[in-house]
């Protein structure tokens, strides 16, 4: 009797023993789980980190960084160019801004060695929660030469989406550049609070300019603003320039205000950057992706790729980070100036 008491009692233990084991390692699955993720945001961060302090190394390796870190932030996504409708995009560039969000700190701003601080006391003060801005990357991997209107009802056409310029001394082609611009200085947006969507995170899509004002239109972004770099037969040609919507164009004149007070805010800011070789506005009547905006649009030429020092500098993340921040500080000025 006694040794079956005994007995019932030790198997009773064991089972308690079983259960408390289960929950043992049930709760450090979880926490590996929980790891697993963690670590996809740490990758994301190493990435930028090794191509922030890329700095003066040759343009090939920070666009290996580049294209590293975009496979790592996107791989969850779905392509963009995968998808017909303009609908579409803006759902998986809503899913696909997520991953970018998670990145709290991001490295960006801390390796950066920019002076400039990413919130003065009155910006941390603001909220800009309300304020959107679509960031466009020009160009992508393939350009597309068909021909769609210059604008609403236009007889008018334009090739949808042109292949871009590269860097003379880097090889880098523009619309690479203009995505890891466009990267960084969404995450500066980010930092302050603005609601950021990119009309693309991947090269190989096919979005004319038509249909990535459109984005910006279904967005109803407060901004749309295009990401760019210049090109020329010229290599002495240098500097940065903003493109706004002119004054006559009849597509235009509803958004043509706002636009040139955002423009002329970034230029400003740019200005400040005694690094830069700031070329001024430029007013333009002809570009599709102002004529089908429906919201605020500029467009920054954020220097000469065809020049060999300016095309360097484009690939220093140092350099290009001061840049972007001064085109994110701009673009705060003209969120003040809309509250
Ligand atoms: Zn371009």
């Amino acid at each position: 009797m006694r040794y079956r008491i005994e007995k019932r009692g030790f198997f009773v233990l064991l089972l308690l023993a079983l259960i408390a084991a289960s929950f043992y390692f049930y709760s450090l699955g979880t926490k590996g789980l929980l790891n697993q993720e963690q670590s996809e945001v740490d990758v994301v961060k190493e990435g930028k980190v090794k191509s922030e302090s890329a700095k003066g190394q040759e343009s090939v390796s920070s666009k290996k960084n580049v294209e590293n870190k975009e496979s790592v932030v996107f791989h969850k996504g779905n392509d963009l160019g995968n998808n017909k409708k303009p609908e579409k995009p803006l759902d998986t560039s809503k899913t696909e801004v997520e991953p970018v969000k998670q990145k709290e700190a991001s490295p960006v701003s801390d390796t950066s060695g920019s002076k400039t601080p990413i919130l003065t006391s009155e910006q941390s003060k603001a909220a800009y929660n309300n304020f959107s801005v679509v960031i466009d990357p020009g160009h992508q991997q393939k350009a597309n030469l068909e021909k769609e209107p210059v604008g609403p009802g236009s007889s008018e056409t334009k090739v949808k989406v042109t292949g871009g310029t590269s860097g003379i001394v880097t090889g880098k082609p523009e619309y690479v550049l203009a995505l890891e611009a466009s990267l960084i200085l969404g995450d500066l947006l980010e930092k302050r609070g603005v609601k950021v969507i990119y009309t693309r995170s991947t090269h190989n899509v096919n979005l004319s300019n038509r249909e990535r004002a459109e984005i910006a239109n279904q967005q109803k972004a407060d901004l749309f603003i295009r990401i760019h770099a210049d090109g020329s037969t010229d290599r002495n040609v240098r500097g940065l320039s903003i493109l706004t919507p002119a004054e006559n164009d009849p597509y235009t004149k509803a958004i043509y205000q706002d636009s040139l007070r955002a423009s002329q805010d970034i230029l400003d800011e740019t200005k400040k950057n005694a690094a830069l070789k700031v070329n001024g506005l430029s007013y333009r009547g002809d570009l599709s992706g102002f004529n089908w905006s429906k919201v605020p649009a500029t467009l920054v030429e954020m220097g000469f790729m065809s020049n060999p020092t300016e095309d360097k500098n484009l690939s220093d993340p140092v350099y290009l980070t001061n840049l972007l921040t001064n085109v994110a500080d701009g673009i705060i000025r003209y969120a003040d100036y809309k509250k």
